[in-house]
């Protein structure tokens, strides 16, 4: 193949602009980058290697190598794994395959540390070469073709790059960075240990280097470091989570979850453990503190790496976590399935069951850790105020404040997430639920939880009460909580678009039913005296004539007209039948065009407001009275009348 020019694709021209603009000030992660993409393609050769043994060549020992070149200002980072076709090196190296890229391009700000940030969390890869490169020329060749048909990719990062044939004796890949002037720390071998060292120490391979000794210069002329031609393994070279704990520091758990995740932000908590029994297998489980822009997205993949003693098969291993847990990243290694396990073969394996059930309870039990740090300390902590405050205990109370938060930071970015186990987890249903937190017409942030409102329940009161809605305001300004108000009696307010499914599965918490306060009719049982129960019975009674002839009114629309002593300020609701889906969800549900059951609400009326007596007394506008009665009770809970139309000239003829 003679010299060929390509352009990049639109989003990769972006994304280097970004890359070179935004990452500037942490230029070092460009080799963290390439160095996992050099020990990602040794992964991948051993992989394919289990049924092809040939591909191995001469050379079975796997490693990177890391040399620089003073005179000529590059940096080469090598290594001995899959390589890259020539038609490979055009895709791989021209467009950016991940899903969702167009989105997270539009989420851009334009400010360069926000992006910087969201860029953390897409991961740059090969590209962020760029960041202190000018140009780059990648040389490779892929396992088990021949020598001469190796490839050499180059491109100053601007728009296109070239693509020509080389011949390659060596299988694997070159990546050679001709480094900008104000990149040349990098042209440093004790800066690039350091920056390795940092990085890197994890990787399973060995990292080498050039071993370098000091020469004194001729005649007064100062020395320098020189290579000797002898290589040496830079980092442990023993994947970390086959360390004991004891020998691993926060620091590096930290960079170790920052290099398989690309998140910039250091986690909210992890945990490190060895499983033996049946079956064996090491987990190691973070908690991101951000949640990436694409969790919503339906082919987001869980984050978890899956490992056979110590070789990695695969990224985004789904059947090791439920789906709810998909925010979770790590690594599992197994020593039990087979190194030739496929997808299909992971979703039947009974090990694979038993790690599933072992890290849910373990990603559950770390939450739980979280939640605890952040209830308020029972003895009430600062009643004893002293002057002098050491030092020490203050750091120690800022410690505690930032563990305290840490709940608080999940929860706003994984909560609804983590509501899904509602419906998908049954067998930790319970744990789950414990989790939950959501405001309350008794809270301004959202941090009660069930447990907290139990313990707040008035005397006689027989369910916990909750009200969906599209927002918050819209929830705490429902009429159908005017009661409730009245009486003193909290609500839970749920604003998130799972709520309602969720709370589906969740019928009760700890012994005590939930009660949407949007369904069926209101029973306040013990809440209500003898008093208040007969006058409302009176009130339905004499009220009996204009029920009748509300409902023939309104036939088409409701599926049936009763009086309420729910409502306080408000004329009317509409409430759905016991078990129905919420008008809420049923809207939502056609708005993201699927199929909804018409839901046909039940018209709930105050007698005793003076719009619902007016339909006694003035019988001329009796229908138009009624339709308008409906219709103001479905805007008030955030729908729109089926003829909006035909309301506003109802509301004008009575103006008028
Ligand atoms: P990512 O690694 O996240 O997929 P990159 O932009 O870093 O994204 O790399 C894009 C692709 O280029 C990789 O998926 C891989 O197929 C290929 N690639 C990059 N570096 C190497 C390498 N050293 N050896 C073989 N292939 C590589």
């Amino acid at each position: 193949m003679s010299k060929k020019t390509h352009s990049f694709q639109a989003e990769v021209a972006q994304l280097l602009h970004l890359v070179t603009h935004s990452l500037y000030s942490n230029k070092e992660i460009f080799l963290r980058e390439l160095i996992s993409n050099a020990s990602d393609a040794c992964d991948k050769l051993r992989f394919e290697a289990l049924d092809r043994p040939e591909l191995y060549e001469d050379a079975p020992n796997l490693e990177v190598r890391v040399a620089f070149d003073k005179k000529a200002r590059t940096l080469t980072i090598t290594d001995n794994g899959i390589g890259l076709a020539q038609q490979e090196a055009i895709d791989h190296l021209g467009t950016i395959a991940k899903s969702g890229t167009r989105e997270f391009m539009s989420r851009l700000t334009g400010d360069q540390k926000a992006d910087a940030q969201l860029i953390g969390q897409f991961g740059v890869g090969f590209y962020s070469g760029f960041i202190v490169a000018d140009r780059i020329t990648v040389e490779s060749r892929r396992a088990g073709l021949p020598p001469a048909e190796g490839v050499r990719w180059t491109s100053t990062g601007a728009g296109d790059f070239e693509v020509e044939t080389l011949t390659r004796e060596q299988r694997g890949t070159s990546v050679i960075l001709h480094l900008r002037e104000d990149a040349e720390e990098f042209l440093n071998g004790w800066k690039l240990k350091q920056v390795i060292g940092k990085y890197s120490d994890h990787i399973s391979l060995p990292i080498l280097m050039e071993k370098e000794e000091w020469k004194e210069g001729e005649d007064d002329k100062g020395g320098e470091m020189v290579p000797t031609g002898e290589w040496e393994a830079v980092n442990k070279a023993s994947a970390l989570w086959t360390r004991p704990r004891k020998d691993i520091t926060d620091e590096q758990y930290v960079e170790f979850y920052k290099s398989i995740s690309h998140d910039f932000e250091p986690p909210l908590a992890w945990s490190h453990n060895r499983v033996e029994g049946s079956t064996e297998y090491t987990q190691l489980l973070y908690i991101p503190a951000k949640a990436p822009y694409d969790l919503f997205n339906r082919d987001h993949k869980g984050g978890v790496k899956l490992y056979v003693k110590r070789v990695f098969i695969m990224d985004d291993a789904d059947a090791l976590l439920p789906s709810y847990l998909r925010f979770v990243k790590g690594v599992i290694d197994s020593a039990d399935l087979p190194l030739n396990v496929s997808r299909e073969l992971l979703q039947e394996s009974r090990d694979v069951k038993a790690i599933r059930e072992g890290s849910t309870k373990r990603v559950l039990s770390m939450l739980e850790d979280l939640a605890k740090k952040a209830a308020p300390p029972a003895d009430g902590g600062d009643a004893e105020v002293t002057d002098v405050v050491d030092k020490k205990e203050e750091q120690e109370e800022g410690a505690a404040a930032d563990e305290a938060g840490k709940y608080a930071r999940f929860y706003a970015e994984f909560g609804a997430v983590l509501k899904e186990g509602l419906g998908e987890d049954f067998a930790n249903r319970d744990r789950i639920a414990k989790l939950l937190r959501f405001a309350s017409t008794a809270s301004d942030s959202a941090n009660v939880s069930f447990a907290d409102y139990k313990a707040r329940m008035k005397e006689g009161q027989e369910a916990i009460y909750y009200i969906t809605a599209d927002t918050l305001a819209a929830a705490r300004n429902s009429p159908q909580l005017e009661v409730f108000r009245k009486k003193g009696i909290e609500v839970l307010l749920m604003t998130d678009r799972v709520d309602e499914w969720a709370l589906n599965y969740l019928t009760e918490f700890d012994g005590t039913p939930l009660q949407s306060v949007a369904k069926g009719a209101v029973d306040l049982g013990k809440l209500q005296d003898e008093e208040e129960k007969k006058a409302a019975e009176e009130a339905a009674e004499s009220f009996k004539p204009v029920l009748e002839k509300l409902k023939e009114a309104l036939k088409d629309k409701a599926e049936d007209v009763r009086v309420t002593t729910r409502l306080v300020d408000s004329p009317a609701c509409l409430v759905v039948q016991d078990h129905g889906m919420s008008m809420q969800l049923a809207r939502m549900l056609k708005q993201a065009g699927q199929k909804a059951p018409e839901v046909k609400p039940v018209l709930e009326v105050n007698a005793g407001h003076p719009l619902v007596k007016k339909l006694e007394s003035d019988t001329a506008h009796f229908d138009d009275l009624a339709n308008i009665l409906f219709d103001q009770a479905l805007l008030a809970e955030g729908g729109l009348p089926d003829d909006p139309a035909a309301y506003v000239r109802r509301v004008n003829a009575l103006l008028a």
